[in-house]
């Protein structure tokens, strides 16, 4: 039996008036900021792992970086984000916040941007970006994670995509959705690697690393 979205809403805890506005924000203009419900499993699982040093990859407007350091009163948060407008909507809305000290925004493709010019190591890795491409993230950014480190990837069910027959996927999905298929295989066997899905918000996958 399904949970309707009331109970699980009735679990959400209530955010500032600052948070309310980026999430009108992302609504009004079709950003797609992580799930509500998805954001504080996240979010709890950090205060539980409590990381010093956490990269994101995809910052969109800074909600999920801004939510993880309010979460995470010591925290240091780099964020990346290719989008020009993103990034500059980001670093606004992080302008305004209690939290602007420990949140570095970096502009760029996280292909190919240096984040070991801000912190030499993250204990926490966050992908939640370009969908086709978290197994190059991952393997760029895994190495500047410590043992005891985790990475925690969004959107695993792509919307419902990824448990579709690939011929059921639409055509320019497709890649996106056999690479992501082909990720998962390859993590899941990943000796170095302890990982578990979570089905929470668009799907989390978390992966300790050994
Ligand atoms: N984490 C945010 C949502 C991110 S949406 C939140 O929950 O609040 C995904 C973002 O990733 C988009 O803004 C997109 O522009 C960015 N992105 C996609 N591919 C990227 C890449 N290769 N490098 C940097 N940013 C990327
Ligand atoms: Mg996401």
């Amino acid at each position: 039996m399904e949970l309707s979205d009331a109970y699980i809403h009735s679990f959400i805890q209530p955010r500032n008036e600052l948070l309310l506005e980026m999430e009108q924000f992302a609504a009004a203009n079709h950003v797609p900021i992580m799930q509500l419900s998805g954001i504080e499993a996240l979010n709890q699982l950090l205060r539980i792992q409590q990381p010093k040093t956490i990269l994101e990859i995809g910052t969109a407007i800074g909600y999920s970086a801004m939510r993880m350091a309010l979460a995470l009163p010591e925290v240091q948060i780099v964020t990346v984000e290719r989008d020009e407008t993103r990034v500059a909507h980001a670093r606004e809305f992080i302008a305004r916040s209690e939290v602007a000290e420990r949140i570095t925004v970096i502009e760029g493709d996280a292909l190919e941007v240096d984040v070991e010019q801000v912190q030499s190591t993250y204990d926490a890795v966050f992908i939640d970006a370009a969908k086709g491409q978290y197994q190059k993230f991952f393997e760029k950014y895994a190495p500047l994670v410590p043992s005891g480190g985790v990475l925690y990837i969004d959107n695993m069910y792509m919307h419902g995509l990824s448990d579709l027959d690939i011929k059921e996927v639409p055509r320019r999905k497709r890649t996106m959705i056999r690479n992501l298929k082909t990720f998962t295989d390859w993590i899941m066997q990943h000796p170095d690697y302890t990982s578990a899905f979570f089905p929470i918000g668009d799907g989390l996958l978390i992966c300790l690393k050994r």
